[in-house]
């Protein structure tokens, strides 16, 4: 069946992307979305291995010049953030494999010196769902704008964007809850020492904005200082000699000039199986949906693309 839409949709080279992989959810993460057990997420290696071959940078950097075409379906792995996990569990399995990936930071989280506003969010979530009396606490009532059930006060935190970040450290305050302990606790993000290791295994490092803003929300001025500044920080570093640039969350509300202004080699959105127009700029497919397996997701992609041929929704306009 893949094959079939392989060839019949032209789409033979795709980027998948992951987070992180775990088989104990996390505070940070676990009231936000599902991460892969481990042994699910080398199944989904095993499943792309079987149909596509691994990528790496010079092959992706001769796709996008031969003017994003390959002969033989090929796929080019990428992880957001720059967490723990992705040293601990998914590069040495990569290595094993012999499948080459890039690893995108937050300049600012680095060395857990600071922490993703919605990882803030699915803690203090957390701390509520462990300890339900403080719904009915007063100082939270009050945070909360007078609503006092859980499900509430749940929506609250979750729709707090990165321009309301002092609402979730005021509500921490209130909580008791120290982001700074769970940092040094649980050591959500990788080291610079980690980066090193892995880059001189081979991997791959760039930027993923200095702390992970909604760019739709940002001036052009302040998207470029976010995205030329994390890339700057690997750079400096002789972490990658080409500069490479996943965005936080999605590439919405980003201008045709941001690609003509920024300082970047190659960068990566979060659309899914999408044409792109801006030649060294590729959409890539979020893989950690539910107990998805990578069957079902890049099945389902492939199948959203024939769809939206009809309508001619296949290549984003910017
Ligand atoms: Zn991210």
């Amino acid at each position: 069946m893949l094959n079939k839409l392989i060839r019949l949709t032209g789409q033979n080279t795709i980027f998948p992307f992951y987070h992180t992989v775990s088989d104990v959810a996390s505070a940070h993460i676990k009231h936000l979305y599902q991460s892969k057990k481990i042994l699910d997420f080398e199944k989904d290696l095993d499943f792309l291995l079987s149909h596509y071959r691994p990528m790496d940078l010079a092959d992706v950097i001769s796709y996008i010049n031969n003017g994003k075409k390959t002969e033989k379906p090929g796929f080019f792995l990428t992880f957001d953030d720059g967490l723990s996990e992705v040293y601990n569990h998914i590069c040495p399995m990569l290595y094993r494999k012999g499948i080459p990936a890039a690893v995108f930071f937050n300049s600012a989280f680095v060395d857990n010196k600071g922490l993703f506003y919605r990882y803030k969010a699915s803690i203090l979530i957390e701390k509520l769902s462990e300890s339900p009396h403080l719904v009915k606490n007063n100082a939270v009532v009050r945070w909360a704008g007078g609503k006092n059930k859980i499900s509430d006060i749940k929506n609250t935190i979750l729709n707090i964007r990165y321009a309301g970040t002092a609402e979730l450290d005021s509500l921490a305050e209130i909580l008791h809850v120290s982001f700074n302990d769970y940092l040094q606790k649980t050591k959500p993000y990788m080291t610079l020492d980690q980066i090193s290791s892995i880059v001189q295994q081979g991997f791959y490092a760039g930027g993923h904005s200095i702390d992970h803003p909604e760019y739709y929300n940002l001036s052009q001025v302040e998207q470029l200082r976010q995205t030329n500044e994390s890339i700057q920080y690997i750079t400096d570093r002789h972490l990658s000699s080409e500069k490479l640039f996943a965005f936080p969350f999605s590439d919405t509300g980003v201008q045709s000039t941001f690609f003509t202004s920024a300082k970047i080699d190659l960068s990566f959105g979060t659309a899914g199986l999408k044409n792109d127009p801006i030649r060294h700029h590729l959409q890539r497919i979020p893989m950690e949906k539910g107990e998805l397996s990578a069957k079902k997701l890049i099945i389902n992609q492939y199948l959203y693309y024939i769809l939206k041929s009809f309508f001619d929704k296949n290549t984003i306009r910017r």
